[in-house]
């Protein structure tokens, strides 16, 4: 009968061992959603006031008016 108390602690301990385990991982699951590969969303596009080149925003060099040029060398003919 000792023995038979034993067992049960023994495989209580188990299977709490057992859900922390899996609570943990769950946890870490949770915490590090599956990781995307960064997408580069649709950018704006500008066009060259000077040539009319199209080319995206982050690419273009603005003026202090706002207006967009694919190059220093045309921001500076357009006098901007
Ligand atoms: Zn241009």
């Amino acid at each position: 009968m000792k023995y038979l108390v034993l067992i049960a602690v023994l495989v209580l301990a188990y299977m709490l061992w057992r859900n922390a385990r899996l609570a943990e991982r769950a946890a870490r699951d949770a915490a590090a959603p599956p990781r995307q590969p960064p997408v580069a969303g649709p950018q704006d596009m500008v066009s060259c006031a000077v040539c009319g080149l199209h080319l995206p925003q982050s690419e273009a060099v603005t003026d202090a008016k706002g207006l967009a040029y694919c190059s220093q060398e045309h921001r500076l003919l357009a006098g901007g």
